[in-house]
């Protein structure tokens, strides 16, 4: 049956099928009183709970479907440090002072991440095997020397490394320009993390619902969360539905567009050395992201191509083979066990939206960099919502432009401006 975030495949996805076991949590039934209510139970939303029942906060969270079955438990779980806007483009936007601050916070949720599985024993096949930045082009290889030379002189960064083609060829047997290797960068099992969340959430005390989609929000005469079966009245809400956030705040809504993007998982390789030896998390410099990584169980996990139309493809895994074949010729006519797709949440600056109006909190728009962003975006609204907004204040004064004519326009606009991108892509090949 189709529940509220079971599209795009992703019962067939190789997270759900190793999904470590987790227990249902019933829906909502009647009207319950708590300090703050969770509508979302991905990584950011969890993060929220958790933090804030440690804080000492009565927590209701709220989940339409099935805990990690949003993007928190289908993407690609590459571990890639910093925001989704690179180092160069914060210092040109803010300034050296404040963009260093951005990013040295931006870090800090890689390090959440790591102690929070290790805190809570989470099994997730964590790998710190470092991030490859594939340059396809010459120009893309200078862009990305510079933004290295950036990292280290403006951020005091210095976890990075330029690889030639020949030493980039050691890390990933395919052919790029050259490389940024990012040292802090790994990758996991995002849903596994996901569901380690929840149960630590559970155990700090969070009473957390699935199968319970919040349709209304009330402000007055105080916070009122409403589902078909019950309410939560309470004191704060955390908004934390990402790209599957619909009409309950029409002005969080506007900033952000659902972009369709598609994962495969091939049949277990006999020798994973002829694609990654190094066993680092790959993507590479296209407008339209080629990313890819090993599991634990030796497969390749492979997302890619692009796609303009709301609708996805009707055949996944044939949708995405030809980018996986082109950038490893050695994997033709390999057996695909698994496909699936999810929704990433974009802005118009490619920074996330956090923020609160009063006190409606919300954090989304990671823009594909949201495996560990999203974990402390979530930490920092607790911290804002329990008295200390300093580093939620930080990352709520980027606030990205709405998109251009609301949420009836953006669809076609976004996707004018994706077209036009992607063919700048090819142009400069
Ligand atoms: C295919 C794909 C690949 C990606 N790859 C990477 C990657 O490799 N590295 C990286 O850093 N980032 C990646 N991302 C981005 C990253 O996954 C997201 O930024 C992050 O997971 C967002 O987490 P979240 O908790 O904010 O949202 P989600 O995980 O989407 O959680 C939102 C939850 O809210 C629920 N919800 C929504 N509305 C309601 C409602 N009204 N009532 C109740 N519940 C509701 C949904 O069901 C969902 O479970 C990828 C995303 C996708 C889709």
């Amino acid at each position: 049956m189709m529940g509220f975030n079971s599209g795009l495949d992703i019962g067939r996805s190789y997270y759900v099928a190793t999904a470590n076991p987790a227990p249902d949590h019933p829906a909502l039934q009647g009207d319950v009183d708590a300090d703050l209510v969770v509508v979302g139970g991905g990584c950011t939303g969890l993060s929220a709970a958790l933090h804030a029942a440690e804080r000492g906060l009565k927590v209701v969270l709220l989940e339409g479907g099935k805990i990690g079955w949003g993007a928190s438990g289908r993407n690609g779980g590459q571990i890639i440090p910093g925001l989704r806007k690179g180092a160069r483009g914060l210092v040109k936007l803010y300034g050296p002072e404040r963009a260093r601050a951005l990013f040295d916070l931006a870090l800090k949720a890689r390090g959440l991440v790591l102690d929070l599985i290790e805190r809570h024993a989470i099994d997730c096949d964590l790998r710190l095997t470092g991030h490859l930045a594939g340059a396809v082009n010459g120009s893309d290889l200078r862009d990305l020397e510079e933004e290295a030379e950036c990292l280290a002189s403006v951020m005091d960064f210095h976890d990075v490394e330029m690889l030639s083609a020949a030493q980039a060829r050691e890390m990933v047997n395919t052919p790029y320009h050259g490389a940024m290797y990012e040292k802090l960068g790994g990758h996991m099992h995002p849903l596994n993390y996901t569901l380690g969340l929840a149960r630590a959430a559970a155990a700090a005390g969070v009473t957390i619902h699935e199968n319970s989609v919040a349709l209304r929000l009330e402000r007055e005469p105080s916070i009122r969360i409403s589902t078909t079966k019950g309410s939560v009245r309470a004191r704060h809400v955390v908004l934390a539905g990402d790209a599957l956030l619909q009409g309950l705040e029409p002005r969080v809504n506007s900033r952000i567009m659902p972009v369709g993007n598609y994962i495969i998982a091939t049949e277990p390789l006999d020798d994973t050395s002829d694609v990654i030896p190094s066993n680092a998390a790959v993507s590479d410099t296209r407008f339209v992201v080629n990313y890819y990584r090993l599991s634990a169980d030796g497969r390749l996990l492979f997302g890619g191509g692009e796609r303009y139309t709301p609708s996805p493809p009707a055949d996944i895994a044939g949708f995405v083979r030809p980018h996986m074949e082109k950038t490893f010729p050695q994997l033709r006519g390999r057996r695909i066990d698994h496909a699936w797709g999810g929704l990433v949440s974009v802005t118009t600056s490619r920074l996330p939206d956090v923020g609160h109006y009063g006190e409606v909190y919300f954090a989304h728009g990671y823009s594909g960099k949201g495996v560990v962003l999203s974990t402390l975006s979530g930490k920092l609204l607790a911290e804002a919502i329990t008295g200390d907004a300093s580093r939620l204040d930080l990352f709520s004064t980027l606030r990205p432009m709405p998109f251009p004519g609301g949420t009836a326009l953006r669809g076609p606009l976004y996707v004018l401006g994706m077209l036009w991108y992607a063919m700048r892509d090819r142009i400069k090949h």
